[in-house]
């Protein structure tokens, strides 16, 4: 079709960006049949390390890793020298692609894309360049990487110094020879740590101005390691695979040993394997709960500032450089060749600015608060505006005039990290809320490009025009982005991953923290679905399953999947006695359960015979109120060890004696027992509660599944008794009806540990058919007039959900007041596993307040 003179260029699809991802986003388009312009700022290909060429630049992913794996002959034509290579020949390599497959016969150099706006009636992009370009595309594709937008500077007085400033990520061409100068470089972050070794080799002297001293570990640079080398020439697909298929893109076998048991040695020999390695997958990943329990990271945290302290000779400036503010890898880490030791060199001085802040940069130099520096030179190293300055750099926008930045003013919200709500065929390579800067950039920058190629490829084939996601369907995606880095140590860091380095940026963990594996099976579940949450539209009509890919909390998937791994036997196919020896055999491997102020073992009288309780005190002075709580385990399991983790946390965070009572079991004592002995459990617990340091009155009932549905009955049977009186009851998941036929049972009957067959097996052994209907075993059909305060937690894959669900409605409509809590993400079981899942914290923190508002008067 001839163009009408002056109308725009028309491509298929325009693409930003000539490094690692926009090539292969080229390569890929092209073999698809589509018209394809790229653009690129920069005076060659290459991205990043075209811009990034200061001394001493070079990738901290081994370079036989970070490097294109679609096509073999490509990776038999060229040999890496080094184990990481420099900037120069990772760029010789980008130019060596570009050139193999003919891609720069697309690409237009030294422009920028400075608006993209999408017209809806023609479906199209439009796009204007700093040149004054104009033209129309269908696809819009930002492939404009990570790291790629430096941080405007924010230092006062810049703009005076007399001397030659330069910047890490804009390094001239002709290189800078420091030759007898004396030099400043600020920031110390990967870049900054790079360099300083190599300026301090030709500088007269050499000023490091240090605000967050960071980890850094020695690269051992040298040849390309042979034991990869051989592995990829043996069976260089299955390597690949294996990259692609492993949590960080470079394929290590994850540990499984905890930081928190290990043993001294152990955690002494993983760590200087570790700093041995050189490589930065092998020290974060020593311990496997060092990105997720304060005391695992601070084990390496330690080892590396003893190593710190070790190589640098001045005490002073060794313990600056010691990092104190943030737990290893919440900032990401260095690799480095002789950083530390550049220290020792008599020209090189470290400035903390924690205790020196710069104040004004000068014209001759740099002031800080007690002392003026003169200088030949400042050197920048102060970062980038990551994940999203690049993307929002251009004017994009989306359907009805909505604005990119305006849309992500709180911070970015996308799908999958490749596309978001309102901006059709806008796609992001390595976008924010995809795993990205947490992993080896070449295996993620590949998976998105197929992703976003084969998505183009699938839409042609099946007459669509148009694709976007749901808003369903991202908001869902952005909340498990932020579950996943909310049950890691991340949020606590002021760090770039964190958009804390910008001042202004919204404080957002931006990358995916799911794994690679992880993410490319949603990438993979999203399209199986029908592109579960894309909505697509064509001339024919459009087409959208909608829906949110991943609900689940992520570390309750991990114990689900590891339970899975272990192969145990569906309960319900054991006698009562083997279920509770398999039991008490996993409870020997939990971890520590939190401290209390005290804890004891008592008997306390019941119907037929001593009731075993154990108290729990906190370390609070008393009196405190009483919670008489009642374990789960389906009236046939459980004990006072079953919950004794959640004993001790509901006792912390409440501030309240915890009585927890061992009642009766089926099938030796069958219904109404376990009700009958919870009801005398709370009768002498309240007579008792002055002897048992609480506050006579303050009593509550609280219980978990089983263990709930006791706690509800004990508190219909006091109501008609005409006491105790009951401040309130915490029902945890409770069994309230003996009815399976309710929708959470269809929905989540299998596979989240409590099933529907276990909970047959759990009535069977309790109650006989015509009992399952008394209140005594069903609460949810008795009276509910004149109850106590609840507060009722409900897990969404919890088949009990909707039975705990309509008890709170009940409630409510008989004039209790209710609290309800939604255990989002979790099973059944999940919210109650005390240090095992993170991501449970936070709804017990909610459950302890409820249970404090039941006693007002409680200090
Ligand atoms: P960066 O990690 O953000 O480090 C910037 C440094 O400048 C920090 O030390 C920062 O201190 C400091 N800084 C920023 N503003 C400052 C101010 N106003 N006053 C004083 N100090 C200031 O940036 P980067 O070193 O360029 O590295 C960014 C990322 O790029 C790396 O984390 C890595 O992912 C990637 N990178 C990789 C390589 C490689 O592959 N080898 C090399 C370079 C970069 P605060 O920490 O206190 O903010």
């Amino acid at each position: 079709m001839n163009k009408p003179a002056g109308a725009p260029d028309w491509f298929d699809a325009v693409v930003v960006g000539a490094g690692f991802s926009g090539l292969y986003m080229l390569y890929r388009l092209r073999r698809l049949g589509l018209s394809v312009k790229v653009f690129d700022s920069a005076g060659d290909v290459g991205g990043t390390w075209y811009w990034n060429r200061y001394p001493g630049a070079r990738c901290d992913i081994p370079t036989t890793d970070y490097a294109y794996s679609f096509d073999p002959e490509l990776e038999k034509e060229w040999t890496w020298s080094e184990k990481y290579a420099t900037q120069p020949e990772i760029l010789d390599y980008l130019r060596f692609v570009a050139d193999r497959y003919g891609l720069r016969a697309d690409i237009e150099l030294s422009t920028s894309v400075t608006s993209a706006h999408w017209d809806e009636q023609e479906r199209r992009w439009s796009i204007v360049t700093d040149r004054g370009t104009r033209l129309r595309c269908r696809y819009y594709i930002m492939a404009s990487g990570c790291l790629s937008m430096p941080k405007s500077l924010d230092i006062k007085g810049t703009d005076r110094f007399a001397g030659n400033v330069y910047f890490t990520s804009r390094w001239p061409h002709e290189g800078v020879d420091f030759t007898g100068q004396r030099v400043a470089v600020i920031g110390t972050g990967s870049s900054g740590i790079q360099a300083i070794p190599l300026i301090a080799r030709q500088a007269s002297q050499l000023t490091v101005f240090q605000r967050t001293p960071n980890f850094s570990v020695p690269a051992h640079n040298g040849p390309a390691p042979a034991d990869r080398l051989t592995r990829l020439a043996q069976d260089r697909e299955e390597y690949r695979d294996a990259a692609r298929w492993s949590p960080g893109g470079v394929p290590v076998e994850p540990t499984g040993i905890l930081g928190v048991t290990a043993s001294e040695t152990v955690a002494r020999e993983r760590f200087e394997d570790a700093w041995r390695a050189g490589q930065l997958f092998s020290i974060l990943g020593v311990f496997a709960d060092q990105g997720v329990n304060p005391a695992s990271n601070k084990i390496v945290a330690d080892m590396i500032r003893e190593k710190i302290r070790s190589i640098v000779h001045d005490p002073w400036t060794a313990d600056a450089l010691c990092p104190k503010d943030h737990y290893f890898g919440t900032k990401r880490p260095c690799l480095d060749t002789g950083y530390f030791e550049t220290y020792n060199l008599p020209h090189v001085r470290l400035v903390d600015l924690h205790r020196q802040p710069i104040t004004s940069i000068t014209e001759d130099g740099i002031d800080t608060a007690d002392e003026s520096f003169g200088f030949d030179a400042i050197v920048y190293a102060t970062g980038f505006d990551a994940m999203t300055g690049a993307v929002e750099a251009v004017d994009v926008t989306g359907r009805d005039g909505l604005s990119l930045t305006e849309k992500w003013a709180a911070g970015p919200s996308t799908y999958l990290g490749l596309m978001t709500a309102g901006f059709p065929n806008f796609f992001m390579i390595t976008g924010p809320g995809s795993p990205s800067v947490l992993s080896n950039m070449a295996v993620s920058i590949e998976q998105h490009v197929d992703w976003v190629a084969d998505c183009l490829k699938d839409m042609s084939a099946e007459g669509f025009e148009t694709i976007e996601p749901t808003p369903l369907a991202e908001s869902g995606w952005d909340q498990h982005v932020r579950d996943c880095g909310a049950i890691t140590l991340h949020p606590t860091a002021n760090s770039w991953y964190m958009g804390a380095n910008v001042p202004g940026k919204p404080r957002v963990f931006l990358p995916y923290i799911g794994g690679v594996a992880v993410y490319r099976q949603v990438c993979d579940d999203v399209v199986a679905q029908d592109y579960l949450g894309f909505r697509r539209t064509g001339p024919g009509g459009e087409r959208c399953r909608d829906g949110v890919i991943r609900r689940m909390q992520p570390d309750v998937s991990l114990v689900l999947q590891v339970m899975a791994e272990m192969g145990l036997p569906p309960m319900e196919t054991l006698s009562a006695g083997e279920a509770r020896a398999m039991m008490a055999l996993a409870a020997e491997t939990r971890p520590p359960s939190p401290e209390v102020g005290e804890v004891t073992d008592g008997l306390m009288p019941g119907p037929a015979g001593d009731l075993p309780y154990r108290l729990y005190r906190p370390p609070s002075a008393g009196p405190h109120p009483v919670v008489v709580y009642f374990h789960g385990g389906g009236w046939v399991l459980g004990d006072l060890d079953s919950d004794d983790p959640l004993g001790r946390d509901l006792c912390v965070r409440s501030d309240a004696v915890i009585v927890s009572v061992n009642y009766r079991h089926a099938p030796e004592a069958r219904f109404p027992a376990a009700a009958e002995d919870a009801f005398a459990a709370l009768r002498w617990t309240a007579a008792h509660a002055a002897e048992l340091g609480g506050i006579p009155g303050q009593i509550a009932v609280a219980g978990w599944s089983a263990g709930g549905n006791i706690a509800a009955v004990a508190c219909q049977l006091a109501r008609d008794a005409d006491g105790p009186r009951v401040s309130g009851q915490l029902l945890i998941c409770p069994v309230t009806d003996s009815d399976m036929t309710r929708p959470s049972y269809a929905e989540n009957g299998d596979g989240y540990v409590l099933t529907t067959p276990l909970m047959h097996w759990f009535w069977n052994y309790y109650a006989d058919q015509p009992d399952r209907g008394d209140p005594r075993a069903a609460p949810l059909r008795g009276n509910l007039d004149g109850l106590p305060p609840a507060c009722v937690v409900t897990a969404d894959f919890d088949p009990l959900r909707d039975e705990g669900l309509a008890y709170a409605d009940a409630l409510e409509a008989s004039g209790a007041q209710v609290r309800r809590v939604r255990a989002r993400g979790h099973t059944h079981t999940s919210v109650t596993m005390v240090g095992v899942v993170i991501s449970g914290a936070p709804v017990r923190a909610e459950i302890a307040e409820a249970l404090r508002n039941f006693f007002p008067s409680a200090p």
